[in-house]
C-alpha cells in the first residue's frame, strides 16, 4: 500500500493569502501547506480523500495519472472546492469516477454545487455518486473499507479505515465507535489543526491525538490539517517518537 499526503494544511493553507505566516517559520519548506488531502493505492486501485481548492495542483505535483474513487469527508469548502472539476477529470480519464459522501455531506454538495446533480452523462463517463454509510464497513472498487463519523462544528466528518491505514480529519471528539474502528491500525493520519493550543473550534490538538493514540496503539501517527499555529520544527519537539507532522508530498509506504 502506498499513501501520499497531497495536502497537510488547514482551511486557509499556509502561508495564508497575502503571505500571512502568523506563527510559522518561513525557512522550513515543510511549513508551506496546501489544503488537506491524501492519495492511496491498494490492490491496484487509486483513491483520493477530499478535493479542496488545490486539487489540480496537488495531483499534478506528485505526478498522479489516474483515480478510481474520491471520498469526501464533509462539506466544508477546503475539502470539496474542486468537486466541480471532477466530471471533466472523468471525461479526460475516459472512465467513470466514483464520488463517495455521507447523506449529510451530499446535502451540502447539493447546496453548493446543485448544477452537478442535474443530469446524466451521455457517453458513459462522469461521476458516480455513492452513499458513504455513517458507520460500518462497505466496499468500493473491490476494496473493503470501514467508516465512522466524528463531530466537527455543526457537521459530522466521515473517517475512513482501509486495512492498516486510517485517515481522520476535522474532528473534535473521538467517539467510542471511532476508537474501536481504529484499534490496531498501523498508520494513522489524523487532523491536529490546533497543535499545542486548546481551543473549542471544532478541531483537535496534540493532546487529543495523544489520548486517541494511547487507546488505539498505532505504529505510526502522522499529524495533518495543520494550521498556521503549528510550526513543523516546533511541534516535533513535543511529540512521541512514533508521531510526525505531515508535509505536502510526504510518501508513506507500508
Ligand atoms: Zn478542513
Ligand atoms: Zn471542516
Amino acid at each position: 500500500m502506498k499513501v501520499v499526503v497531497l495536502g497537510s494544511g488547514s482551511a486557509y493553507g499556509s502561508p495564508m493569502a497575502f503571505n500571512q505566516w502568523r506563527g510559522l517559520s518561513t525557512d522550513n519548506p515543510r511549513n508551506y501547506r496546501s489544503r488537506a488531502s491524501v492519495y492511496f493505492e491498494v490492490a491496484g486501485r487509486k483513491f483520493i480523500i477530499d478535493a479542496g481548492p488545490e486539487f489540480r495542483v496537488q495531483v499534478n505535483q506528485v505526478g498522479l495519472t489516474d483515480v478510481d474513487a474520491v471520498f469526501l469527508t464533509h462539506g466544508h469548502y477546503d475539502h470539496i472546492a474542486s468537486v466541480p472539476e471532477l466530471p471533466r477529470v472523468s471525461k479526460m480519464l475516459g472512465h467513470p469516477v466514483e464520488v463517495w459522501s455521507s447523506a449529510e455531506t451530499e446535502q451540502e454538495l447539493k447546496t453548493c454545487f446543485g448544477f452537478l446533480f442535474n443530469g446524466g452523462e451521455p457517453d458513459g463517463v462522469g461521476l458516480r455518486w455513492k452513499l458513504l454509510p455513517d458507520s460500518g464497513s462497505f466496499e468500493c472498487c473491490g476494496v473493503r473499507f470501514q467508516t465512522f463519523q466524528v463531530p466537527h462544528h455543526r457537521l459530522h466528518c466521515s473517517a475512513l479505515r482501509c486495512g492498516d491505514f486510517a485517515y481522520v480529519t476535522d474532528w473534535e471528539n473521538m467517539p467510542e465507535e471511532g476508537v474501536a474502528a481504529l484499534r490496531g491500525v498501523k498508520l494513522l493520519v489524523i487532523e491536529c489543526n490546533n497543535g499545542l493550543v486548546y481551543e473549542k473550534n471544532g478541531h483537535s490538538n496534540l493532546e487529543n491525538v495523544k489520548r486517541v493514540a494511547e487507546l488505539v496503539r498505532p505504529e505510526r501517527v502522522v499529524l495533518t490539517h495543520l494550521s498556521t499555529r503549528v510550526d513543523y520544527d516546533d511541534i516535533k519537539k513535543h511529540m512521541p517518537d512514533y508521531f510526525e507532522p505531515a508535509y505536502d508530498g510526504m510518501i508513506l509506504d507500508m
